[in-house]
């Protein structure tokens, strides 16, 4: 017998309510009752997403609702500007370009934030960029960009502010609108707590207009069908019945935690993660902007970083991540977000004390263990 542990930024485990809610048998979604449901899902949304904008759900995975958003606001020929400093600013930037969008691209050294300086300096020097594109964190670098610092400069110039909170919210702390972020897009299958299947996307009233304005081609992600039909507590397609209804769920969930609670939760699994790195002799991927939602650790040299997140799963049944793309190999990745507790980040701790053994790394066997439960006692 092989016990599974999932540690993966996406998808994360589910909590066995959602579980049990989506195993109930269907129901039609023209019904009061599947109406009621979306109305409870709308006024949660809005608690997660701190904002009293719409959040339009999409039946897609994350990057369909990053595509709902540059397609609904933006047109061929208008220019962005893209933070990219991983492999989902990169995504910003492809999605653009398919849509015959002109890219600013700041490049940003992967396991850094961005300066939220050099935004102001590049929206001055161009002033007819229409936007910023970035991400809350790069879950492929480990990293959280403050975006209430780079939404402070956006909004002194007439530029919208598009962030990609997939593996960020429910994890780490955005205030939509108190910041004043115009566009937030997510997914299901990360701090949501769900299986992937859902995007979302909030829009505020300053960024309605370039909704109405754009000349992108779009039917299904069209945002005009999906606002005719959340005001009457509906979707413009079939919706999502069994995953929406394991939203309500989450979203109960997590209101009955409170964000503050989880957000402080999330920091304790990640400051346990990486005192953890630190007493094995590791280094942090990104030390100096590391988010609270997934922890990237430098693989150790002679240390064959594939195999490693390979044995810890075929195995021993642990699933982490290892890097992607430039960073296949030298790193892997510990999840803390969602549905995920203390005891799974110290099992998850052991079984990559014990891997790293196996395969001749030297330190002493627990200290990376005892580094974390001290984190959790306090
Ligand atoms: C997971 C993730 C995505 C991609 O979402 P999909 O659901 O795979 O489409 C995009 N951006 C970030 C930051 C992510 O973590």
């Amino acid at each position: 017998m092989k016990k599974n542990y999932l540690l993966t930024p996406g998808p994360t485990p589910l909590p066995p309510e959602i579980c049990e809610a989506m195993a109930r048998p269907i129901i039609h979604h023209r019904t009061p009752q599947f109406q009621e449901i979306l109305k409870e899902v709308s006024v949660g949304l809005k608690y997660v997403y701190q904002t009293t904008n719409d959040v339009f759900i999409i039946s897609s995975s994350g990057t369909g609702a990053m595509e709902a958003a540059v397609t609904n606001l933006f047109s061929s020929g208008e220019t962005v500007l893209v933070v990219q400093g991983g492999k989902f600013g990169e995504r910003w930037t492809e999605i653009a370009k398919a849509y015959g969008i002109n890219t600013e691209i700041i490049n940003v050294e992967w396991g850094k934030a961005v300066n939220p300086e050099e935004i102001a300096k590049r929206l001055k020097a161009d002033p007819g960029i229409k936007a910023v594109f970035t991400t809350l964190c790069e879950t492929s670098t480990g990293v959280d960009n403050d975006i209430e610092k780079i939404a402070k400069v956006v909004r002194e110039t007439s530029a919208v502010l598009v962030v990609d909170a997939i593996s960020g919210l429910g994890a780490v702390d955005l205030k939509t609108d108190a910041w004043g972020v115009d566009v937030v897009v997510s997914g299901s299958q990360k701090g949501l707590m769900l299986p992937p299947g859902l995007g979302f996307i909030s829009v505020s009233s300053r960024a309605w207009k370039l909704v109405e304005a754009s000349k992108s081609p779009r039917y299904y992600l069209d945002l005009r069908k999906a606002k005719k039909a959340i005001d009457k507590n509906d979707t413009p397609f079939t919706s999502s019945i069994t995953l929406i209804i394991a939203l309500n769920e989450s979203l109960k969930i997590i209101r009955s935690d409170g964000l503050e609670n989880i957000f402080a939760r999330h920091k304790k699994m990640a400051d346990a993660v990486r005192a953890s790195a630190k007493a094995l002799g590791l280094e942090l991927f990104a030390p100096t902007a590391a988010s609270n939602a997934v922890t990237a650790v430098k693989v150790p040299a002679g240390i064959d970083g594939e195999k490693l997140v390979k044995t810890m799963r075929d195995t021993y049944g642990v699933t982490i991540a290892g890097g992607q793309d430039e960073l296949k190999g030298k790193v892997f990745r510990i999840a803390h977000m969602g549905f995920i507790g203390e005891f799974d980040i110290i099992t998850g701790l052991s079984c990559l004390e014990k891997v790293l053994a196996q395969m001749g790394y030297k330190f002493t066997l627990g200290v990376g263990i005892k580094a974390a439960e001290e984190v959790f006692l306090k």
